[in-house]
């Protein structure tokens, strides 16, 4: 049987404390017979993170170190490593621990048996505050709600994926910022691995609320059109009231002599206008919605294999 060939891909951003223990965490989780690349990939850390990554690679044949010039962002560092990985499957994880090492022989099997895509699935949010639990729900409703592509609920970047998905996302024309969006864009057998997240073992999370309602504006803008679309739901309701208060107006007038001014008149006509101005800028939108998915360079479709 041919040697396989796992990369085992990490993000770091400020993580000094943790590499060290996530490093020797990880090489007690291997499954026996598979040979294990590190990719660890620099994301514009200010601590030593970079130096002991170095440091590591020095002394081990196995660790890579792609260093980004600057901090570019989770999602990109994932691209980064992506790329340079090498190995028959991949696995993308965060350097903290809440990803735990522990699941990769999982992982591994799942993939074994077939599964070209294998997630973590967080069961327990626990580690995660009240906002950041509701907004998720929330979040991931809109987007399966209004997207083609099913887009898994409470998973991150923790994943395997095979070598054919690598090759298919290292060789989009373009690729959005959001990964997970991306892969389930791509298809491919999936398969669910249930996990409780633990917390970070240790550090602040490097998500800020800017860099966590970037990354959702991404996914939504990038994975579903419903935004463009707002306009002829306002365009109906609008023109829908003001056609209601029209025929009142009309009725009130001519069986109960009522006299209605002009300007009363106008406001319901106006709020009839208001709303074909908004049905007009839905019609604008659909244009720019069809350049934007041009744009986008998705391909219309991937074939998995041909017998
Ligand atoms: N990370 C990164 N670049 C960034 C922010 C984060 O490479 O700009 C890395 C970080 O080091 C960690 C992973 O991405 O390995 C996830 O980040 P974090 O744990 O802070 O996010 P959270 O788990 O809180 O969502
Ligand atoms: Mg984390």
């Amino acid at each position: 049987m041919k040697n396989i060939t796992l990369s085992i891909v990490i993000p770091v951003h400020n993580e000094a404390k943790n590499i060290a223990s996530l490093y020797s965490a990880l090489t007690t989780h291997i499954p026996e017979g598979i040979t294990v690349e590190y990719v660890f990939v620099d994301d514009g850390s200010i601590d030593e993170s970079k130096a002991i990554l170095i440091k590591l690679a020095d002394k081990n044949k196995h660790i890579r170190v792609v260093c980004l010039s600057r901090n570019f962002g989770h999602q990109a560092a994932i691209y980064a490593g992506l790329e340079h990985a090498k190995g028959d499957a991949v696995i993308t994880m965060d350097a903290d621990f809440q990803d735990p090492p522990e699941l990769i022989p999982r992982f591994v099997e799942a993939w074994m048996a077939g599964n070209k895509v294998v997630y973590g699935k967080r069961i327990d949010r626990s580690s995660d505050n009240w906002f950041k639990r509701m907004s998720a729900k929330t979040y991931y409703r809109i987007l399966t709600a209004s997207s083609k592509v099913q887009i898994p609920e409470n998973v991150g970047d923790f994943r395997l994926i095979d070598r054919q998905v690598v090759d298919c996302l290292n060789n989009l024309p373009r690729r959005e910022p959001f990964v997970r969006g991306m892969i389930a864009y791509l298809g491919f057998g999936q398969h669910f691995i249930d996990y409780e997240r633990p917390k970070r073992l240790q550090g602040e999370t490097k998500y800020t609320m800017r860099k966590m309602f970037s990354l959702a504006l991404d996914g939504l803008l990038s994975f579903s059109m419903l935004p463009l679309k707002l306009g002829l739901l306002l365009g109906i309701l609008s023109v829908g009231t003001g056609m209601f208060f029209l025929t009142y107006i009309i009725w009130d007038t001519m069986y109960n002599d009522e006299i209605y001014p002009l300007y009363k008149w106008l406001v319901v006509v106006l709020f009839m206008f208001t709303g074909l101005l908004f049905i007009l800028m839905w019609i604008l939108a659909e244009y720019v919605s069809r350049t934007y998915r041009l744009n986008q360079d998705k391909p219309m479709y991937i074939t998995e294999k041909v017998v």
